[in-house]
């Protein structure tokens, strides 16, 4: 993607030229890949001509980006791959796309997602399923799939994916690409339907670090609209990194030579981070809290699809069990279940402690270590309907899960097999990317 930003900040190549590449991708493969819900050509070529015009270049200037379904754009219907939101039309941006427009980006359409975001492999989606481009009878990844796909079958030049638990790293992973989870607070989260507000990020997906760098710094930084964003920690290197032993237990054995051969000359130390274990529990009952939660606005009066006439337990309960997927039902049943009264203390608080205490393990390892490294995931893509059992799908997350617990920043880079994920402090993500830069060469 770096070529494709040279060419439009000198002039040689102009965005609706660089537009129309994209287009003529999408009309070859969009119709075997799915990788959007609603796709805005009309929109996005005037907006194209517009920039054509325009002499003073913004630093996205022309570059084509495709938004993941649960991110506002004003104008653009925003689904959140369920029917509860199917015809839902964001009266205001996001911070995020705010910053994107004002650089003279060009959004080219919405992505396709599993449900809410909860999920693994974008096959949750009310709507349709995402195929992997690098293999169209394997899953895409998730949540957010779409995403991944749109970047590797170069239908835009980058794309937004936000990450609760993986949903970034994951796609990257599965789908050959490069895919950013910035700590949490780094970026706004202003304008994304929360899944759960401890945990979740916006971040980045691109063919290659330079274009996660660009986008990330334009979209960084403190909002008044989300009082838990930060600025970036200015932390000097302590030029040492270690290896997770635990991160390769249960991991495909491919993965785990690509990555140790990857990493070789590092000379990372191979350190045990034994809470890890607790961390993919914890993770789910902690997004089942948050999710019922911020679930119960969608009673289709004042938010998403009308319930049968009928007085208002009725209305309410038809708009939710009609609209909303199984996935998306059972986490809200747990998490209604977890927090109840009788359960509460056992449960929840039980799952809050558990988290403070993986997070801080993790954090005393990175103030010896600049970053901790290993496997992004623990296995290829899978074949599309392969894990139907959600328990099965919840188990590909735990590598992932254990930097949203703790805030961290992270990064899944490409591999022959699998990808390497790289992590760091809060608020170190620069710094992060900067190493990822070297990795990448
Ligand atoms: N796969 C995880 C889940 O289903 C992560 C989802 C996410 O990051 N949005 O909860």
């Amino acid at each position: 993607m770096k070529e494709t930003h040279e060419k439009l900040q000198k002039g040689i190549l102009k965005p609706s030229e660089n537009l129309e590449l994209k287009i003529k991708k999408i009309e070859e493969n969009e119709g075997k890949i799915h990788a959007f819900i609603n796709i805005y050509l009309e929109e996005a070529r005037k907006r194209a001509e517009e920039l054509d015009k325009k002499e003073k270049k913004g630093k996205l200037y022309g570059l084509v980006i495709a938004v993941k379904d649960n991110i506002a754009v004003k104008g653009m219907k925003m689904t959140c791959a369920s029917k509860m939101l199917e015809n839902y039309l964001p009266p205001y941006n996001a911070s995020v796309i705010e910053k994107i427009i004002e650089e003279d980006g060009i959004i080219i359409g919405k992505t396709n997602m599993d449900e809410f975001a909860c999920g693994s492999d974008t096959t949750h989606s009310a709507f349709q399923t995402t195929r992997n481009p690098t293999d169209l009878n394997k899953v895409p990844g998730g949540s957010s799939g779409g995403s991944a796909a749109a970047v590797k079958a170069g239908f835009c030049d980058l794309a937004l994916g936000s990450d609760t638990g993986g949903s970034i790293r994951c796609p990257a992973s599965f789908c050959k690409t490069f895919g950013f989870k910035p700590s949490y607070g780094s970026i706004s989260r202003y304008g994304l339907a929360d899944m759960a507000m401890s945990l979740d990020q916006i971040g980045v997906f691109s063919e290659d670090v330079y274009g996660i760098q660009l986008l990330f710094n334009i979209i960084k930084g403190d909002d008044a609209r989300d009082a838990v964003t930060t600025t970036q920690k200015q932390s000097t290197t302590k030029n040492k990194v270690a290896i997770v032993k635990e991160f390769f237990e249960n991991c495909d054995k491919k993965i785990e030579e690509s990555v140790r051969e990857k990493i070789k000359k590092l000379n990372a130390e191979e350190i045990s981070i034994p809470s890890l274990k607790y961390a993919l529990p914890t993770y789910y009952l902690l997004v089942y809290s948050e999710f019922a939660s911020t679930m119960q606005k969608y009673d289709g009066l004042k938010y998403g699809s009308k319930g049968k006439p009928g007085d208002l337990t009725e209305t309410v309960s038809s708009a939710r069990s009609e609209n909303f997927g199984l996935e998306v039902k059972r986490r809200i049943l747990l998490g209604t279940y977890i927090t109840s009264k009788d359960y509460r203390e056992a449960w929840y608080v039980t799952t809050l402690k558990a988290r403070s205490a993986i997070k801080s393990e993790i954090e005393e390892k990175l103030k010896e270590y600049d970053y901790l490294l290993g496997p992004t995931m623990p296995m290829e893509a899978w074949n599309i309907g392969e894990k139907g059992e959600p328990t099965q799908m919840y188990a590909a997350d735990i590598l992932t899960v254990p930097i949203n617990i703790a805030g961290l920043s992270a990064i899944s880079i490409p591999l022959k097999n699998g990808g390497l994920q790289v992590i760091a402090s809060q608020g170190d993500d620069d710094k992060l990317l900067k190493f990822a830069e070297g990795l990448e060469k």
